[in-house]
């Protein structure tokens, strides 16, 4: 996966990071380094910062970082070569021919045309003759033509080979036919067959982000017929998990919000009639990463699953998600019709954006939820209403809104508002004792603290690692540094990331090369989050003998390690031979 390092380099250097980010992310100048709102958690006040000595972005909230190429892959979604083309283009740098990364992005950009002839074909057959049904079933569902043809909506006639015969024709491969998920290979009885996945159906393309077709949702048209829809699979461009259907006009909204809605046609009825925010996750439950799609572009969402009993689930799951991710929740009601799709065709656009606006908050909606599991006309059930509904909204940040969703819950359960902010206060003052609790445990272990979040990155050794973190934090400030390490290795290094690291360094620093962590290849996303956290938090060099104090650290912890090594290995070696027969011992 290498790109010549030449080539990275002057990718880096014509793509200075406060401006790559500075295109996504509102930034403030404050000394060296700048300041905005972190892109990849909701919060109020600015944690994320962006070093341009450094190159390198590391959110103190959040703890993403590292280099502009892994800020383009994480905000744009794209994989690590996609990343590198994104920002070689952005300055109309020229890629390198590199096989492996190419032969992958060739595989991906044949299945992108396949999909989208695909799509042109789907969509000159619901202009055909043969399409007249799909038209009609379009039409009684209220979709005018523009519609259909800004969704690019089109039909798969009846029959085994259509599409199949009319791509081979335009020179696609039938492994390229089954790798989009197209078609279908089966064997039986010894006999081979291929057929068109998609039959009779009206076919919704699915767009990528980027605007790219990547699979198809097909919707019979016989009134009887099962499945309803059928979906691609998962394929080499269409990735379920990632993929929320019509976000690639959403971006383009300026709404400020978007509606998640549950299938292709709200999402579509919505549209026409103005709402140009609505998405939906297409064949899978919410994802975290849809949660954190959306996350990128508003902090506002708006639900609309249906009303019965799997709806409300799906609700209430999503509210939590979007809460993690600091996105605000607000509960489409829908009275007198099953979802926006209907809603919409009886109603019309206007009494829908009076729903929107005054759409129940997350607040209410909990209460409401809460309040549906108890009988509230036996006594016993209304004190425990009351003591449950004082613990939803004693988590509410607002006082106004705890004295409002008190007020609500007093009536309900027939007390007094006064009573019912004793108990909230109660609440309150029990979970605020807790998190104290925890907090302070917390403080108490320090060694947690500066530990790496994930497991595969874990410190062994957290004398060392501290010292070898400063090492790393140091080298890159002032690489001069580097002729003072002696023969010392990242072999030696308790932590084999920092120990990895320390090596390309040395290697860059030998070959007079800039000595940054930005320009680095062969890390993941989280291991370079990890290095920029590292570097992030040092701005000034600590000195040349804090410098060999912590190469002395380093030695003395790898020399120690060294012999409970070779301690642990002869113990070992006695016990194996102990258990041996016939060994008598000394
Ligand atoms: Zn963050």
């Amino acid at each position: 996966m290498a790109f010549p390092q030449a080539f990275l380099d002057e990718l880096i250097v014509r793509n200075p990071i406060e401006d790559v980010v500075g295109q996504y992310v509102q930034l403030k100048r404050s000394g060296a380094n700048y300041f905005g709102l972190c892109p990849f958690h909701g919060e109020k006040t600015p944690s994320f910062s962006v070093a341009p000595n450094k190159q390198m972005y590391y959110c103190f909230g959040c703890h993403k970082g590292g280099s502009v190429i892994n800020f383009i892959m994480e905000i744009e979604s794209l994989s690590y070569p996609d990343a590198v083309r994104f920002l070689a283009q952005r300055v109309n740098l020229e890629v390198p021919d590199d096989r492996e990364n190419q032969s992958q992005y060739r595989e991906q950009e044949r299945l992108w045309d396949l999909c989208r002839d695909a799509a042109r074909y789907f969509h000159e057959m619901l202009k055909s003759d043969a399409g007249q049904t799909a038209r009609a079933y379009l039409l009684r569902r209220g979709l005018d033509w523009n519609t259909v043809a800004r969704f690019g909506i089109g039909f798969a006639p009846e029959g085994w080979r259509n599409l199949a015969d009319a791509m081979e024709q335009k020179g696609y491969t039938r492994a390229e036919l089954l790798a989009a998920d197209l078609a279908v290979s089966k064997e039986k009885n010894g006999r081979a067959s291929f057929y068109d996945k998609f039959r009779n159906r009206v076919i919704f393309p699915l767009i990528d982000i980027r605007g790219n077709v990547v699979g198809f949702a097909g919707r019979t048209l016989d009134p009887d017929g099962k499945p309803k829809y059928i979906n691609s699979g998962e394929t080499l461009i269409f990735r379920k998990r990632k993929f929320l259907y019509a976000m690639n006009l959403v971006k383009k909204s300026r709404q400020g919000r978007i509606i998640l809605c549950e299938g292709p046609l709200d999402v579509i009825a919505c549209h026409q009639y103005g709402f140009d925010c609505a998405v939906a996750s297409q064949g899978t439950a919410l994802t975290e990463e849809q949660v954190n799609i959306i996350s990128k572009y508003v902090d506002q969402v708006v639900l609309t699953y249906d009303s019965d009993q799997a709806g409300q689930n799906a609700t209430q799951r999503a509210i939590s998600m979007f809460e993690k991710a600091g996105v605000k929740v607000k509960i489409l009601r829908l009275y007198d019709a099953k979802d926006p799709d209907e809603f919409l065709h009886r109603f019309g656009a206007d009494p829908f954006a009076v729903l929107l606006q005054g759409s129940e908050n997350q607040a209410d909606y909990r209460l409401l939820t809460l309040q549906s599991q108890y009988d509230l006309t036996v006594d016993e059930q209304r004190v425990e209403f009351s003591q449950k509904a004082a613990e939803l909204i004693s988590t509410f940040s607002n006082s106004v809104e705890r004295e409002i969703y008190a007020d609500r819950a007093a009536k309900s359960a027939g007390i007094s508002k006064e009573a019912m902010l004793v108990e909230v206060g109660k609440a309150y003052k029990k979970r605020q004792y807790r998190e104290k609790r925890q907090k302070e445990k917390r403080d108490l272990s320090p060694a947690t603290a500066i530990q790496p979040k994930s497991r595969e990155i874990r410190y062994s050794n957290i004398r060392s690692a501290r010292a070898e973190e400063s090492v790393l934090a140091q080298s890159v400030i002032e690489p001069a540094l580097l002729d003072r390490i002696g023969d010392l290795t990242g072999a030696e290094f308790s932590s084999p990331l920092l120990g990895r690291a320390f090596d390309a360094l040395c290697s860059r620093h030998r070959a007079g090369l800039t000595v940054s962590i930005a320009v680095l290849e062969g890390f993941t996303q989280e291991e370079m989050a990890h290095l920029s956290g590292i570097c992030q938090g040092v701005d000034r060099v600590a000195g040349e003998t804090a410098f060999q104090d912590c190469i002395d650290i380093i030695r003395e912890e790898h020399r120690k390690a060294g012999q409970t090594n070779s301690e642990t290995d002869l113990l070992a070696l006695q016990e194996q031979l102990k258990s041996k027969k016939g060994y008598r011992g000394q």
